[in-house]
C-alpha cells in the first residue's frame, strides 16, 4: 500500500467518521464532546486530503495539510477529555489549536529531513497526550481505556522515533524515506483512527449508558419522593388526561368524595360535577387549555350524591411540542367553610332585607324610602325624566285609634299596607311606611297625570277595604288623604323638599276636607 493510498483512505474514513458524529449529534442527546470530535475528524480529513494530492513534495499545501492534521490531533485530545469526565474552559481549545498553528508555521524555515522530524515531534506530543489522559484516574472501562491509551501511546512512540532519525541523523533519513520503516507512520495513522473510532464510541456510548442509568435512579428518586407527598398531602390530588378522563387520584382524594382510587381512575372529570356548576367546569377546562392556571371554588359530588365544595388549584400539562395533554389539579374541601359562609351571607340578606322593611305593615320602611328616594333623584339628573311621589295620610286616625283601641288600628295600618302593596307593583317604583299612619310612595319616570291615577286607585281600594270608622266625619269607612308631587331635577331642590312639597299638598288635601287627593307639577 503506497502512501497516497493511505492519505485518501485516512481522509475518506475521516470525512465518514465526521458525517456519523454528526448524525449521532443530531439524533442523540447531544454529548458535549461531539463538537470536538467532529471538528477533529474533519480537519484531519481534510489534512489526509492535502496530503494525498501532495504526498511527496514540500510544498505550502503540505504545510498547511500538518497544521491541519496536528489541529485535528488537539480536538481529539479535547474530546477524549471530556469523555474521560474533565471539563474544558470555554475558548481554551481554541488557544491552543492556535498555538499549534504557530508552531507548525515554524516549519516553514526548515529544510528536509529537520522540518519532518519537527513535525513528527509535534505530533508524537499530541498523541502521547490523549493516551495519558486515558491511562489517568477517570470513568470508563478500564479495558477500552487502557487499549486506546496504547493505540495512542504506540503512534506517539512511532512518530518520536521517526523525529529522532530525522532530527539527529539526517544522513540517514533520506534513506530512509523509501524504506518500508519510513511508510509505517501513515500506516500507524490509520490504524490508530481506526481502533482510535472504534474505542472512542465504545466509550461515549458506555458514558451515555451510564447517563441513562444515572437519570433512571433520579428519576426512580423523585417518583418515591413524589408519591410521599402525595399520599401523606391532606389534600386531594387529581391528574387528568387531555379528555378530562381522571388518570390519577390519591388515597385522601377518594376518601374525600366516598371513593376508593380504583372506582376513581377513568372516571370523567365532569361526572363529579353538578349540573348547577357545568358552566364553571367548562370555563375552568377552556382556561387549562388556554395554558392558564387557575384557583377556583366548585362544588362536587360525593358517592352517596351529597354535594360538597372544593378549592381547587389546577395547573395545565403541555407537552414538548405544546400540546395540551391535561391538567394536575390539588383540591381542599372547604365544605364547612362555605356552608357558614353561605349562611352568613344568607343572614346578613335577611337582615338587609329586614333593615329596609316595616315590621308591621312588611312594605319599605322610612330607611328604604330615603335611600331610595336620594337615589332616583340623582337618577334624575341624568335621565333629566320625571319623579313623582304620593304621600298619604289616614283621615281621624286618633280618632280611629282611640275608639276600636290600638291593635285594630295596627290592622288597619296593616291592610292599607297590603292595599299599597297590590297598587305599586312595578319593580321600579317604591311603597313604603312613611311613619305613624302617614304612608309614601316613589314613582320614577311617572308623570303627573299616571301618578294621580294611582293615587285614585289606592284610594278607591282603600274605600273598597270598608274598614269601619264610626269615629270620621268624612266616611263611614277608613280614607285617607293625598298628596301628588312630580318633580324634574333642581340644583337647588334637596329629596326632603320634594317629600316637603307632597306633605303639603297632602296637608291641603286635610283642610279641604280629606279623602281627596291635591296634586302640583313643581
Ligand atoms: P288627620 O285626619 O288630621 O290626619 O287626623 P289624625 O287623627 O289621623 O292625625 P293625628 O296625627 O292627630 O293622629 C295620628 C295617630 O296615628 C296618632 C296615633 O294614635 C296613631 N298612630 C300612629 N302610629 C301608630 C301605630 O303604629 N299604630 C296605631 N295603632 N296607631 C298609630
Ligand atoms: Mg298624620
Ligand atoms: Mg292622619
Amino acid at each position: 500500500m503506497d502512501l497516497g493510498t493511505v492519505m485518501l483512505m485516512l481522509a475518506v474514513g475521516s470525512f465518514l467518521f465526521g458525517l456519523l458524529l454528526s448524525i449521532f449529534k443530531f439524533n442523540n442527546n447531544r454529548p458535549e464532546e461531539i463538537p470536538y470530535w467532529i471538528a477533529a475528524k474533519i480537519l484531519q480529513a481534510v489534512g489526509s486530503l492535502l496530503l494525498y494530492y501532495e504526498a511527496d513534495s514540500v510544498a505550502l499545501l503540505t504545510i498547511l495539510a500538518d497544521i491541519l492534521i496536528l489541529a485535528g490531533c488537539a480536538y481529539e485530545i479535547w474530546a477524549v477529555r471530556i469523555l474521560m469526565g474533565h471539563s474544558v474552559k470555554p475558548g481554551s481549545h481554541i488557544s491552543t489549536a492556535v498555538a499549534i498553528i504557530l508552531a507548525s508555521l515554524v516549519s516553514i524555515f526548515m529544510e528536509y529531513p529537520f522540518r519532518n522530524g519537527y513535525i513528527f515531534l509535534l505530533q508524537s506530543i499530541l498523541y502521547f497526550l490523549p493516551g495519558l489522559f486515558l491511562l489517568g484516574k477517570s470513568y470508563g472501562k478500564f479495558s477500552l481505556r487502557l487499549i486506546l491509551g496504547i493505540s495512542y501511546f504506540s503512534t506517539g512512540a512511532v512518530f518520536l522515533t521517526s523525529s529522532v532519525v530525522c532530527l539527529f541523523f539526517p544522513e540517514n533519513a533520506l534513506s530512509l524515506r523509501k524504506s518500508a520503516v519510513f511508510n509505517i507512520i501513515p500506516i500507524a495513522s490509520f490504524c490508530i483512527f481506526l481502533i482510535s473510532g472504534f474505542i472512542m464510541l465504545m466509550l461515549a456510548k458506555e458514558k451515555s449508558d451510564m447517563l441513562v442509568q444515572e437519570m433512571q435512579k433520579n428519576l426512580k428518586k423523585s417518583e418515591i419522593r413524589f408519591q410521599n407527598i402525595v399520599e401523606t398531602a391532606i389534600e386531594g390530588i387529581l391528574i387528568f388526561d387531555e379528555n378530562y378522563n381522571i388518570t390519577f387520584a390519591n388515597k385522601n382524594m377518594a376518601s374525600m368524595l366516598g371513593y376508593t382510587v380504583e372506582e376513581m381512575i377513568g372516571r370523567t372529570y365532569v361526572s363529579f360535577i353538578p349540573e348547577s356548576h357545568t358552566d364553571v367546569y367548562n370555563y375552568q377546562v377552556s382556561l387549562s387549555k388556554k395554558g392558564e392556571d387557575s384557583v377556583y371554588e366548585c362544588c362536587l359530588m360525593k358517592k352517596d350524591g351529597e354535594k360538597n365544595w372544593f378549592l381547587i388549584s389546577a395547573k395545565a400539562i403541555f407537552d414538548d411540542y405544546g400540546n395540551f395533554e391535561g391538567s394536575f389539579s390539588v383540591l381542599t374541601n372547604i365544605n364547612e367553610r362555605k356552608k357558614a359562609e353561605m349562611q352568613l351571607e344568607e343572614k346578613n340578606r335577611e337582615l338587609a332585607e329586614l333593615s329596609n322593611k316595616d315590621s308591621l305593615t312588611g312594605i319599605a320602611n322610612r330607611r328604604c324610602f330615603d335611600a331610595t328616594l336620594e337615589q332616583e333623584y340623582s337618577n334624575l339628573k341624568q335621565s333629566n325624566g320625571v319623579l313623582s311621589i304620593i304621600m298619604i295620610d289616614i283621615d281621624f286616625f286618633k280618632e280611629y285609634n282611640d275608639y276600636y283601641g290600638h291593635v285594630m288600628g295596627d290592622e288597619c295600618l296593616r291592610k292599607i299596607g297590603g292595599v299599597l302593596k297590590y297598587c305599586i307593583r312595578c319593580s321600579a317604583d317604591l311603597a313604603a311606611r312613611y311613619g305613624g299612619e302617614e304612608f309614601a310612595c316613589i314613582l320614577p319616570d311617572t308623570d303627573i297625570n299616571y301618578a294621580v291615577k294611582i293615587a285614585e286607585r289606592i284610594k278607591q281600594y282603600i274605600h273598597e277595604l270598608k274598614i269601619e270608622h264610626k269615629k270620621s266625619s268624612v266616611s263611614e269607612y277608613v280614607t285617607a288623604s293625598f298628596g301628588v308631587a312630580t318633580v324634574r331635577y333642581s340644583p337647588e331642590r334637596t329629596p326632603a323638599e320634594i317629600v316637603a312639597i307632597a306633605d303639603k299638598l297632602m296637608y291641603k288635601a286635610k283642610i279641604s276636607g280629606r279623602n281627596r287627593i291635591e296634586y302640583a307639577e313643581v
